[in-house]
């Protein structure tokens, strides 16, 4: 492998990387590009590994170039007290654990309180106490809603980015009342973060935040009834309903609004992060794609349209339906209505940006969708159901 220079031209060392919940949809994509691309050593954390088990696996006949850099220790960082030691043999830390699907936020709300929050503090502290680098997962989701949601819906400031464009040094973050309990996990995110900036400015620990902005691609969730149960993010609900030949369900008519990035792209900036500490240490980072905004009526239309290109299915005549919040989530939940990302911060620091287009991210996604998921739909269709 050709040597490794930073953004200042400065040869980059091997390290060894604690990943902790490697075995998700983020920190699959983020082992292959370590794995892959670079000299670093990972050691997965997580409870599950079935996203990573194709970079595991390794025998005397299916010898594998990474062999010998990834281990994985399976281990749930609420109850385990290998995570101290796993730390200490770290140069970095990077923590992508929780619980981060909304339609838990409303149902489980203490469950998200605590994954989000109080499972992350023994890893804040034994970084702090270790003096090990963290990088920490948050959320776009953090800002809540934008200060232009509060005004008329026709008013004229609405089109002014000052009232919804987020930037990581100045916006407020704006949740619902308590009873709204879609904000839990959106309020634990913000106290980890405030926690991480506080170890940081008094005790001295080197830190990045990430905001995420809505990542999407392969691996991501999961498809009910197939490979999980419940009610994954929207890309996976939309997967899900295109699978099945039925229509799309959009929560309150879809006019929530989203900007969505390919994985891959987003993956490139977290790698850039890793490899320049002095310029990622101390900052947070919208990470995400201004130009890729939809309403999420607009993505279901395109899913579909997208879905019937690469499956060669015909598309239903009435491709979706709307449903209320209620119905599809429960009490308690609440949207954040539109999430664009300032982008000076990443830009300046890491001279990131990011290159996929919403059509193209999703006919590749979608692609690997159909490939992945539709035989063994049509098995589980074709079962008779109990009644
Ligand atoms: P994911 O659910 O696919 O991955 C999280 C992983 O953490 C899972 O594999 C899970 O098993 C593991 N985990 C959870 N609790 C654990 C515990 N107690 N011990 C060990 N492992 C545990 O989610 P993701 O999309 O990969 O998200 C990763 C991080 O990024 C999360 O912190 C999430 O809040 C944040 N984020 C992601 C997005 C996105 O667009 N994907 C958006 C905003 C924030
Ligand atoms: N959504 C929808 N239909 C679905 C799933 C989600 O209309 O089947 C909406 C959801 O209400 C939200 C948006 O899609 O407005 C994005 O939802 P996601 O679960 O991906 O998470 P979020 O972006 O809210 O964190």
């Amino acid at each position: 492998m050709a040597s490794r220079v930073d953004l200042d031209g400065k040869p980059i060392a091997a390290m060894t990387i604690c990943m902790i919940g490697a075995g998700g949809f983020i920190g699959s994509h983020l082992c292959e590009k370590l794995l892959f691309e670079t000299p670093h050593i990972v050691l997965a954390v997580d409870v599950y590994n079935d996203k990573i088990a194709h970079l595991l696996e390794s025998s005397e006949n299916k010898k594998q170039p990474w062999d010998g850099r990834i281990q994985f220790h399976r281990l749930n960082i609420k109850n385990d007290s290998r995570l101290e030691g796993l730390i200490k043999m770290s140069d970095l830390v990077i923590n992508l654990a929780a619980i981060c699907t909304p339609a838990d936020y409303n149902t489980r709300p203490l469950d998200t309180i605590y994954s989000n929050f109080i499972d992350a503090l023994p890893v804040v502290k034994y970084c702090t106490e270790n003096k090990k680098r963290l990088i920490h997962f948050s959320t776009c989701e953090v800002y809540g809603k934008t200060i232009g949601s509060f005004l008329p819906k026709d008013h004229p400031l609405r089109q002014d980015p000052a009232f919804f464009v987020l930037k990581e040094d100045e916006s407020p973050c704006i949740f619902g009342s308590i009873d709204k309990q879609r904000w839990s996990y959106a309020c634990a995110k913000q106290l980890i973060e405030r926690l991480v900036y506080a170890e940081g400015a008094e005790n001295g620990l080197e830190f990045s935040i990430v905001r995420p902005y809505n990542w999407i691609g392969p691996r991501m969730d999961f498809i009910p009834g197939i490979d999980g149960e419940g009610v994954p993010r929207v890309l996976a609900c939309f997967s899900d309903n295109l699978l099945r030949g039925e229509p799309l369900k959009l929560v309150d008519g879809g006019e929530s609004q989203r900007t969505f990035i390919y994985i891959k792209d987003a993956i490139e900036a977290v790698l850039l992060m890793i490899e320049n500490p002095k310029r990622a240490n101390g900052h947070i980072f919208n990470v995400g794609n201004p130009n890729n905004e939809v309403t999420v009526r607009q993505l279901a239309e395109m899913m579909a349209k997208i879905y019937g290109k690469v499956s060669g299915e015909k598309m239903l005549d009435v491709p979706t339906i709307d449903v209320t919040a209620q119905e599809f989530y429960g009490e308690g939940y609440d949207d954040s209505d539109k999430r664009i990302p300032d982008m000076t911060i990443i830009n300046k620091q890491l001279g990131w940006n990011p290159k996929t287009s919403l059509w193209d991210l999703l006919e590749s996604t979608l692609t690997y969708q159909h490939k992945t998921y539709s035989q063994a739909m049509k098995t589980v269709m074709a079962k008779p159901t109990a009644n």
